[in-house]
Order: C-alpha cells, then sequence, then structure tokens
C-alpha cells in the first residue's frame, strides 16, 4: 500500500504505513532488509552462540517500527535521492555528491536511529563504519555514479540498533517472545 498521495494530509500516517514505504525506499535504493540482518548477524553471532539469521531478520523489523527510524530513512534517502537528480542547491549538491568526510549530517541522521535500543548500539555503529562489512562496503563501492551518502549510514544505524536490541532481549531471556 502506498502512502497517501496528499501532500496536505492533516491526519499522520500509521506507523505501518510509513515503515512500507521506508522499506520500499530502502529497497529501491538497493538494500533489502535480509541484508541488513546479515550485519546484524556478523555483530551478533560471537555472542549468542544460537543465533540465527531470522531472529536478526525479526530484530531488523521491529526496528522499522520506530517512527523515528522511519522518518530518519525517509529523510536521508530523499536527500540521495534530489542530490542524485540535481534537485539540490550548491555547495551542498556537490558536498552530498562527494560524500565528503567532513559533511556529518549524515552520521548524526543516523544517530536518531542508533539509540533506539539502547547505547550499545552506538558502538555496533562505529564498528559497521570503520570496517564497512557486507552491504555497506557495496554502497560505498557505488561513489561518483550514486549518491549513497545517507544511505550507507542508515543501513549501519539500523542493524546497530538491531544488533543491540538482540542483546538486551539475550539477557534478558526473551529473544524470540513477543510483543517486542
Ligand atoms: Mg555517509
Amino acid at each position: 500500500m502506498a502512502l497517501r498521495k496528499s501532500r496536505l494530509a492533516k491526519e499522520p500516517e500509521p506507523s505501518g504505513e510509513i515503515k512500507q514505504a521506508a522499506t520500499m525506499w530502502l529497497k529501491k535504493r538497493g538494500v533489502e532488509l535480509n541484508e541488513i540482518a546479515n550485519l546484524v548477524y556478523e555483530i551478533q553471532k560471537g555472542y549468542i552462540p544460537d543465533l540465527e539469521t531470522k531472529d536478526c531478520l525479526e530484530s531488523v523489523e521491529r526496528v522499522l517500527e520506530k517512527r523515528e527510524v522511519q522518518y530518519a530513512i525517509l529523510t536521508g534517502l530523499s536527500l540521495d535521492t534530489l542530490a542524485e537528480k540535481g534537485l539540490i542547491e550548491e555547495p551542498l549538491l556537490s558536498t552530498l555528491w562527494r560524500d565528503d568526510g567532513l559533511f556529518g549530517i549524515d552520521e548524526i541522521l543516523a544517530l536518531s536511529v542508533v539509540n533506539v535500543y539502547g547505547s550499545i548500539g552506538l558502538t555496533n555503529f562505529g564498528y559497521l563504519d570503520k570496517l564497512k562489512p557486507g552491504v555497506i562496503g557495496e554502497l560505498n563501492r557505488n561513489k561518483g555514479e550514486r549518491v549513497n551518502t545517507f544511505l550507507d549510514d542508515l543501513v549501519a544505524a539500523i542493524a546497530a540498533a538491531a544488533a543491540g536490541r538482540i542483546a538486551h532481549r539475550h539477557r534478558d531471556g526473551t529473544l524470540r517472545q513477543r510483543p517486542c
């Protein structure tokens, strides 16, 4: 189901609709949720011997139910897409195309996602940002052809938060229990 078309909708969209839109936007920009789940698995497998990738995908899904996460994705991916279309003013346009290391607003936006399941997410985010494993590395290799300035940080942040959620729930013995 697509988001309502009206640009002047008075009522906020239900969280489920925004989650669907955010997931679709990630997919349109080349990122599947199972690729994010794979990052979560890599972070957590050393701590939880019986961890399965489906636990990780479930955790990614729960992170995407948070409204601040949904809005961060829509905001960041809008800016990447507008930059790709040349619809942003200079000097911001060139800065986004370069993925300038001193820009920093991409990381700031991602931080609003990182801590939704506790500050352990911050450590996970730093790890992913530094090593750029899996799909994060692939997004970085597209530089010059695509603008993924916000996308790579958002993907790392979603994975970091989902890993933090798993760590907390594993400690509490509630990893596979609902509700989340
Ligand atoms: Mg970036």
